[in-house]
């Protein structure tokens, strides 16, 4: 099998979750709410809605916001890649697969400006060999064509397979192991109950990287 390796981004590669929990602090204050509001903030993220348009629509509501949905959501898209962050310790894994000639890639889905700007502003655009956006290119994981694209991009073609690492059972281990790929999910304990049949189970990226090493020997 290829080296080839496809990451997701979202809460794989980068933790979205503290980010995420750090602008809905500026928020609350931005927009003068209290803490009680940062918690219904966090449980509406966490509780599947996940479409920031919806998601916005109701926070505008619940808060009696005058700006619309629509400028909350840009607003978010803006300030999010300033606050997500790629441990070092991650890029110095990414560059040490790919010191073992490993070729690193990004599958992800979001908006264009809000992905690019967390892959390009943590330091993982030169830490990976190539990725792919579902905001760009018009389709979104589980599709298998996201990831061909994605091996496209790392030089790679995706019929020689390679691993698929990714915390959401359907987009990334579902779309990975239908692309022909062997799977890795980051168990996040968010999916309690859920059927999976990954090839491997870990909590944390940095195992991820320990499995693929080992997948060579
Ligand atoms: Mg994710």
């Amino acid at each position: 099998m290829q080296r080839l390796a496809l990451f997701d981004l979202d809460n794989t590669l980068i933790d979205l979750d503290a980010a995420f929990l750090l602008w809905a602090e500026e928020f609350a204050e931005e927009h003068r709410l209290s803490r009680k509001a940062v918690d219904y903030l966090v449980k509406l993220d966490r509780n599947g809605l996940p479409h920031r348009e919806l998601f916005f629509a109701k926070v505008r509501e619940r808060f009696k916001l005058s700006a619309s949905a629509v400028d909350l959501w840009a607003a978010y898209r803006r300030r999010m890649p300033h606050l997500v962050e790629c441990r070092p310790e991650v890029i110095a894994a990414l560059a040490e697969l790919r010191a073992f000639g490993w070729r690193v890639g990004i599958v992800t889905n979001g908006t264009a400006d809000n992905q690019l700007g967390k892959i390009q502003r943590t330091g993982l655009a030169d830490a990976v060999d190539g990725y792919a956006l579902s905001g760009v290119e018009g389709i979104r994981k589980p599709d298998v064509g996201l990831f061909e694209i994605a091996a496209r991009r790392c030089g790679a073609d995706i019929a020689g397979g390679g691993w698929m690492v990714g915390d959401h059972p359907i987009a990334d281990i579902g779309g990975g192991q239908a692309a022909g790929l062997r799977t890795v999910w980051i168990n996040r304990g968010t999916w309690t109950g859920h059927e999976h049949s990954s090839d491997h189970v870990v909590t944390d990226v940095a195992y991820a990287m320990d499995i693929l090493h080992a997948a060579l020997d």
